[in-house]
């Protein structure tokens, strides 16, 4: 048997959120679509396999723990359950794209061989797909820091192996203070583990306000995680069942021993194995796929979606990213990344804190007559939520054009911050103004009665 030859109307390399979701589109406009997934642990992607779900899975059952539940048992159950979840998903996901009449998923790295034309496995089971537009949705892998023994470290772990260990880590070194590495911090550190951030800058998540910031930190260390700041990690030394991960901090040399190591530090997009070369697909030189603002390639015929492309890493962006090529395949082709307004993020630790548009200090610095409005979570009378679910913490702010009234960027550290923040960018997308988010009518009690209180108290 030789190579199976076959075609389609579009390809999709990779089963991440905007492939699939466009996929989906195409073959219900009538289009014969081919989906080429590398791994059968992953249809569906990074988000519902190893990402956002499972974490989040995680977020909830780690703050449900008793204090008298044996801390083990309860973790070896939280990942039973997130199992579960994890592989209903994978295999709805497959279901609903390859039980379609004009969709086909094959398991199996692609590589290109020409611009028109993706490889999948080799010899006597080698299948090429041939079509006149292909999309790329391959995704991001963790990139791992220059730190001696790190490599080696039989104790590192990335974030996938970690949420798939049964056992719980009884120490856990997170190199790396960022979303990713705080999330995981928070999450186990509320199953019971004893947990360090090293952290290299001189504080934590430095694009956002230190005011908001330094509330995070006091959230985290309340809770009892180790955050070091200002800490290089420089040597991992292993030893039998735990690792000695060595930092340098102001000019001295000091050492944090642990079961697991976790570099946080960051994903960079999945463009080995593509063969993109052969594509005449370029890449940029910081290791992306090169894509204007229709997201087309430097082939026009093939688009680039998701973290592939270099975007902000976020399942919602590689959906809109699917919104744009969809646009451009079988709408108007107006639609781009440039016309993006207030894109939402949340860091989901407890409570979470979500964010959009400018901070304090960017608006600043742009020159900005801004009104700032601030007020601790515990302080906002018009938002008892906070008090009947016991989660008084945190602090939401507001930057407001004083000129316009227009809400230039929003800092909400609070239960409920993931869905409020939505409601925001809502309101500074169709040009809602901070008066009119402050005087509308919300249920109670809920969080966003906070809105009609947060914006009188004005910081001067
Ligand atoms: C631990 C963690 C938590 C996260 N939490 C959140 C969150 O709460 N909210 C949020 O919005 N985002 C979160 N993210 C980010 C989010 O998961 C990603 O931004 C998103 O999944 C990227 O989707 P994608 O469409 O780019 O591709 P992916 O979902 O990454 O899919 C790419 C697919 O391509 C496959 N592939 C790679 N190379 C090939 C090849 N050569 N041939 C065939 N297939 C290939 C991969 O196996 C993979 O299945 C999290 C990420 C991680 C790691």
């Amino acid at each position: 048997m030789g190579t199976t030859a076959l075609t389609a109307d579009v390809l999709v390399v990779g089963f991440g959120k905007g492939g699939k979701t466009a996929a989906h589109a195409l073959t219900d406009a009538g289009q014969r679509v081919i989906l080429v997934e590398r791994s059968a642990n992953m249809y569906g992607g990074t988000c519902p396999n190893v990402g956002c779900v499972p974490t989040k899975m995680l977020v909830h059952y780690s703050n449900s723990r008793r204090l008298e539940d044996d801390a083990q048992e309860f973790f070896a159950n939280s990942v039973a359950g997130v199992r579960a979840l994890t592989s209903a998903f994978r295999a709805g996901n497959f279901e609903a794209l390859n039980g379609k009449d004009t969709a086909t998923v094959i398991t199996g790295a692609g590589s290109f061989v020409d611009p028109h034309t993706v490889a999948v496995g080799e010899g006597p089971d080698r299948i090429t797909v041939t079509a006149p537009t292909i999309l790329i949705n391959t995704g991001s892998e963790p990139m791992l820091p220059d730190i001696a023994g790190l490599v080696n470290s039989k104790h590192r772990v990335s974030s996938t192996d970690l949420i798939q260990k049964d056992q719980l880590p009884e120490r856990l070194v997170i190199i790396g203070g960022g979303y990713l590495g705080l999330e995981f911090a928070a999450i186990y550190q509320h199953f019971g583990t004893q947990v360090t951030v090293l952290e290299s800058a001189d504080r934590l998540l430095r694009r956002e306000d230190e005011d908001v910031a330094q509330v995070v930190a006091d959230v985290l260390a309340g809770d009892g995680i180790r955050l070091i700041t200002g800490a290089s990690a420089v040597d991992v030394r292993d030893h039998d069942t735990t690792a000695t991960v060595v930092y340098e901090k102001d000019g001295r040399t000091l050492t944090v021993e642990a079961e697991a190591v976790l570099a946080a530090t960051g994903r960079r997009p999945v463009i080995a194995g593509l063969n993109l070369e052969a594509a005449g697909v370029r890449a940029t030189s910081h290791g992306a796929i090169e894509v204007d603002e229709y997201l087309r390639t430097s082939q026009p015929h093939i688009f680039a979606l998701g973290d592939v492309n270099g975007g902000p890493q976020f399942t919602y962006v590689s959906l809109d990213d699917a919104r744009i090529v969809l646009d451009q395949l079988l709408g108007d082709g107006k639609r781009n990344t440039a016309d993006r307004v207030a894109v939402p993020q949340t860091l989901f630790i407890t409570p979470p804190l979500a964010t959009a548009g400018l901070t304090e200090k960017e608006a600043r610095a742009e020159g900005r007559a801004i009104t700032v409005s601030r007020e601790n979570v515990a302080d906002i009378i018009a938002m008892p939520r906070a008090y009947t679910v016991e989660e008084t913490r945190g602090v939401i702010k507001f930057i407001v054009d004083a000129d316009t009234d227009l809400i230039l960027g929003a800092a909400l550290l609070t239960i409920d911050a993931q869905e409020m923040i939505n409601l925001v960018t809502l309101a500074m997308r169709h040009g809602i103004t901070a008066t009119q988010l402050r005087d509308s009518i919300y249920t109670h009690p809920s969080s966003t009665e906070a809105f009609n209180e947060v914006f009188d108290k004005v910081v001067r």
